[in-house]
């Protein structure tokens, strides 16, 4: 091969992988687009009762999302998005807590199917910023206790520090409260067996649209919520003069 003949197949990968650069960010710009057409009539009630009937301030707290995509196909879609933090926003906000996503990165094709704890780990370690809450939306992931089965979201500790750097993988299965789930998790709940639950894992009757935090669950969370905000591990958005 010749020299010139080298230079030409380089400019030639050099153009395609600028060609879908530019695809992609305008696959980036439009989900970004539809969700802030649809978070426009997204609402945090800024003053909401608490655990203890007091009155408090909201803390908004940003969600930002990770999203894996494949020849600029995202995984899932705005709406969906939306539908996992306003259903989040529903239960949280009794402990004055309303979630906000602000910003959508992509994540490469490599991250479209997550096999292992390993891979879970390479995920957020290098990709966390403090103050908010990082959370991976993926095509698969895989179940680690049993082959072949999948899961639709986990809260994920780095293990060389757990308690500060933590995130939450969704995969695009995910259905009902899923992410309410997670973020259940990340305010420190354990799994349940309220029947109300969402904590709960166990298959039951009790309609899924009914079920929440129970009394204890949200005492738990709103010792997590105070201790970090205290540590600066989650630092609230500031708040427009319109929405006061
Ligand atoms: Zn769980």
């Amino acid at each position: 091969m010749t020299l010139t003949n080298l230079v030409l197949i380089n400019l030639l990968f050099a153009n395609l992988a600028l060609a879908k650069t530019g695809l992609c960010s305008s696959a980036i710009q439009s989900i970004n687009d539809d969700y802030q057409k649809i978070s426009d009539v997204d609402t945090c009630d800024l003053k909401t009762k608490s655990i203890q009937t007091k009155i408090i301030d909201t803390k908004i707290i940003e969600v930002r999302i990770h999203l894996a995509q494949d020849q600029c196909q995202f995984v899932q879609e705005a709406k969906w998005l939306k539908w996992q933090i306003d259903q989040s926003n529903q239960l949280f906000g009794k402990i004055g807590i309303c979630f906000k996503m602000k910003t959508i990165l992509v994540l490469g094709k490599e991250w479209i199917e997550m096999k292992d704890q390993k891979m879970r780990t390479a995920l957020g370690q290098n990709r966390l910023k403090s103050g908010l809450i990082d959370v991976f939306v993926v095509g698969r992931l895989a179940d680690i206790d049993i082959k072949g089965e999948e899961i639709r979201g986990v809260h994920w500790r780095n293990p060389k520090n757990r308690q500060k750097q933590r995130w939450i993988i969704l995969s695009k299965i995910a259905k009902d409260f899923v992410l309410a789930h997670e973020l259940g998790h990340y305010f420190d709940l354990p799994h349940s067996t309220y029947e109300t639950s969402i904590m709960n894992k166990t298959p039951r009757d009790y309609p899924i649209a009914k079920r929440g935090f129970v009394e204890d669950e949200y005492q738990i969370m709103q010792k997590a919520k105070e201790r970090m905000l205290d540590d600066l591990h989650l630092i609230p958005i500031a708040q427009k003069p319109s929405q006061q």
